[in-house]
């Protein structure tokens, strides 16, 4: 067992009402902080206020980007038990990322020892309002102060939380998408399949261009071709075309979403056709005009199940489902919620008691 020391905040926040939660705009009381040194590895281990981090302007950070993070959920269940959805893929995701940036790995069952601590100190964040749940955002970033392109020698790994209202309150909300075909996100080799906040950055200018034109988000296509499917902004996509269920094969250029392997698993459990094979823009536009493409949507952790009404191109939009709720997607969401909440069985060990 990690010894955690704990300092509490003198004074505690007021929690916001669920409604108007939203995603990332509340933070929890407190947060979980571990330092890394060659000498000592990961030490000091502690719990404390949430606050500033005191970074020295000269940290690898700021000028490289060697930061990596995560993003997973906590779910208070009709019964009141909190509940945490994977959270080993989730700590182990993060070890992968730190070390395709070649950052100190967080030892997964260490992360998981401070993900827990922390959301215990914090159990009264968690609300309890359909759709609303406890986000946790683990980050490990390079904070020695040295200018040299090298791998850094000092990190810092830090927990925060935020509770979250839901992206899709199941009911007919579908998100239109803008599909891109001018910038890219992730080259083949890159850092596209792990969670490093640069992809992020790679991806703003396009998502800002996006809102303009009234979409929620970008489908990102492949770099070389600009034909094939990747992902969305915060989603893995599936497409359903026919009675064949198709998302892209893990590639490297794509994050392997947690959501997208848990959907892929419950859609063979009903023995539905499913397929990770590559998707050209070219194959979609043909089913289409067939009247074969019967859904789209997005799968993350944020937006659970996220159903896509329109595909957004140059030359004019496609419309999918009418712009409604596919059956799938509906079926999934449901599913997926509930064995989140702990009103449907877990039958494949997702979920672990807080
Ligand atoms: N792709 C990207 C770029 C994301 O940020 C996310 C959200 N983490 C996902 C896919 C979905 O991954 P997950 O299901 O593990 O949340």
């Amino acid at each position: 067992m990690l010894p955690i020391e704990v300092q509490r905040a003198a004074t505690l926040k007021p929690k916001p009402s669920s409604e108007g939660l939203g995603f990332g705009k509340y933070f929890t009381d407190h947060m979980f902080r571990m330092d890394y040194s060659p000498e000592r590895g990961w030490h000091q281990a502690r719990i404390l206020p949430h606050g500033p981090l005191g970074l020295d302007p000269g940290a690898a950070v700021l000028h490289y980007a060697q930061a990596v993070f995560d993003g997973s959920k906590i779910f208070r269940g009709k019964d009141g038990q909190l509940r945490a959805f994977r959270i080993d893929d989730h700590c182990k995701r993060l070890a992968a990322s730190a070390d395709r940036l070649a950052m100190a790995v967080v030892p997964p069952e260490v992360a998981r020892e401070a993900i827990e601590a922390l959301v215990k100190l914090e159990a009264d964040w968690v609300p309890n309002a359909p759709g609303t749940s406890l986000y946790v955002r683990p980050v490990v970033i390079a904070s020695e102060a040295f200018l040299g392109v090298r791998p850094a020698d000092k990190y810092i790994f830090f927990v925060i939380l935020s509770p979250v209202g839901s992206y899709f309150a199941g009911g007919a909300e579908t998100v239109r998408i803008w599909v891109e075909q001018e910038h890219t996100r992730a080259a083949p080799g890159g850092l596209g399949g792990a969670k490093a906040a640069a992809n992020y950055a790679a991806g703003l200018k396009a998502s800002v261009e996006a809102k303009k034109r009234g979409y929620a988000q970008v489908l990102w296509l492949d770099a070389l071709e600009h034909q094939y499917i990747e992902e969305v902004g915060t989603m893995n996509l599936f497409v359903r075309i026919g009675d064949e269920i198709i998302t892209p094969p893990l590639d490297g250029t794509f994050l392997p979403g947690i959501t997208r392997e848990s959907v892929l698993t419950l859609l063979r459990d009903w023995g539905m056709k499913v397929s990770e094979r590559k998707l050209a823009i070219s194959e979609l536009r043909e089913a289409h005009k067939k009247g074969e493409l019967r859904e789209v949507f997005g799968t993350g952790t944020a937006a659970v199940i996220s159903p896509v009404g329109g595909l957004g191109f140059q030359d004019g939009e496609l419309r999918i489902g009418d712009g409604k709720v596919g059956e799938v997607s509906q079926r999934l969401y449901e599913t997926v919620t509930g064995i989140q909440n702990g009103t449907l069985p877990d039958r494949h060990g997702w979920m672990s008691l807080i």
